[in-house]
């Protein structure tokens, strides 16, 4: 464990990683081309999610669900713990409940069903029209305590986070990186770190950073509008109980309600 990994990306996934990886005492240096989180990371829904809304791929949704009990277990302080509805509100959502209870129980995420007037009393804004509940184990979180916290436990182990550096090429020997080409972008120098290995946790730019290395890594970058009210409408998060579509979670976070996401796929994350 005396290997130097350098970690390119800021976001919740190099975090996360740098933190693993420190606390097993490997030297770690993590490369950010902005401030921390200014990828996708930082602008997220905030939603922690119970699997639920992935029931239908099974495999996925337990993963899900795995993963939200983990970090509730190592971070508890990281998230509202407040749970989530999947909200019938007309024909096509109540034909899907069978199929999303069914899904959510081979998958093993804990849910439990709730008739209009439960929903209506743990929830009093919710539409008056709804015609059945499931409760579920979402949470919420603020995504940069999220980041923030996973670098804190990484640098009180050692790690060297180094925001608006941007990786901008490789020195490759022998079919291996060598070096990686560092811009840092506060004093406009380029320096070469060395690195035994080289963890892209790039997200949306994985296939651009991977370019610069001559590979490919196939990425549809999916970008998305959400809208965040000035107010706290609710408690749990709020979902349509249906198959994932535009617009149909809204999740409730400190003092304010966000109501999201779109999702269409482009060409460049830039
Ligand atoms: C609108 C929207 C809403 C979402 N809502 C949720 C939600 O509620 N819950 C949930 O779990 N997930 C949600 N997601 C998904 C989640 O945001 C992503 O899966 C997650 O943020 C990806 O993290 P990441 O660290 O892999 O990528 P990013 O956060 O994008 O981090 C990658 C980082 O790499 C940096 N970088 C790029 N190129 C270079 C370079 N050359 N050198 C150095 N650094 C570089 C970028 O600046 C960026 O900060 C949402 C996604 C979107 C788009």
């Amino acid at each position: 464990m005396t290997k130097h990994v350098v970690v390119i990306g800021g976001g919740v996934t190099g975090a996360a990683i740098a933190y693993d990886l420190a606390q097993r005492g490997a030297r770690v240096t993590l490369l950010e081309r902005g401030s921390i989180g200014s990828g996708t990371s930082g602008r997220t829904h905030g939603l922690l999610h119970s699997g639920c809304r992935y029931v239908a791929d099974v495999d996925v949704a337990r993963e899900c669900y795995l993963e939200n009990v983990t970090l509730r277990k190592i971070a508890p302080f990281l998230f509202e713990k407040n749970g989530g509805l999947f909200v019938a509100i007309d024909e096509s959502d109540l034909k899907y409940k069978d199929f999303f209870l069914k899904k959510c129980e081979e998958a093993g995420i804990p849910v439990k069903e709730l008739d209009r007037n439960e929903a209506l009393r743990l929830e009093p804004n919710l539409n008056p029209g709804l015609k059945a509940a499931v409760l579920v184990p979402d949470g919420t979180f603020d995504p940069l305590k999220v980041m923030l916290s996973f670098l804190a436990s990484a640098k009180l182990h050692g790690a060297d986070i180094r925001p608006f550096s941007e990786v901008v090429g490789f020195r490759i020997e022998s079919g291996a990186i060598k070096a990686v080409r560092v811009l840092d972008k506060t004093s406009e120098r380029e320096y070469e770190l060395e690195a035994d290995y080289v963890v892209n946790a790039t997200g949306a730019w994985a296939n651009k950073v991977a370019r610069l290395a001559g590979l490919s890594v196939p990425v549809k970058p999916s970008p998305g509008v959400m809208v965040a009210l000035n107010a706290r409408i609710g408690h749990r998060v709020f979902n349509r109980l249906n198959k994932p579509g535009d617009g149909d979670i809204i999740i409730h976070q400190r003092g304010t309600s966000v109501i999201g996401t779109t999702s269409w796929v482009v060409e460049d994350p830039d």
